[in-house]
C-alpha cells in the first residue's frame, strides 16, 4: 500500500484569473442571478438551450454559462 495521500483541492493561477475575468464581464454585462421582471436568461434570444436550467449565452459580449434564471442588460425577445 502507498504512503501518497492526495492533497486537498484547492483553485489554481487559471482559476484565479478566470474568476477575476468573469467578474469583468459580468459587472459590464449588470449580469444579475435574479430576473428582471418577466425578463429572464431563458426567455432571452442569446440563450442557447432555452429548457436548460444552465445554458451557454452566446451574446458576442459574454460567451460565457449562465443560469435560466439570471438576466442582463443586453436581455433580447426570441421573435415569433
Ligand atoms: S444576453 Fe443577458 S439576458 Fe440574454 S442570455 Fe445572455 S446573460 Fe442572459
Amino acid at each position: 500500500m502507498s504512503d501518497y495521500v492526495i492533497p486537498d483541492p484547492e483553485p489554481k493561477e487559471i482559476d484565479e484569473k478566470l474568476s477575476i475575468e468573469l467578474r469583468h464581464l459580468a459587472d459590464n454585462a449588470v449580469l444579475k442571478a435574479k430576473p428582471q421582471g418577466d425578463e429572464r436568461c431563458d426567455n432571452c434570444l442569446y440563450y442557447l438551450e432555452n429548457t436548460a436550467e444552465i445554458s451557454y449565452c452566446w451574446h458576442q459580449k459574454l460567451r460565457i454559462l449562465v443560469g435560466g434564471e439570471w438576466w442582463c442588460q443586453w436581455w433580447e425577445e426570441i421573435p415569433e
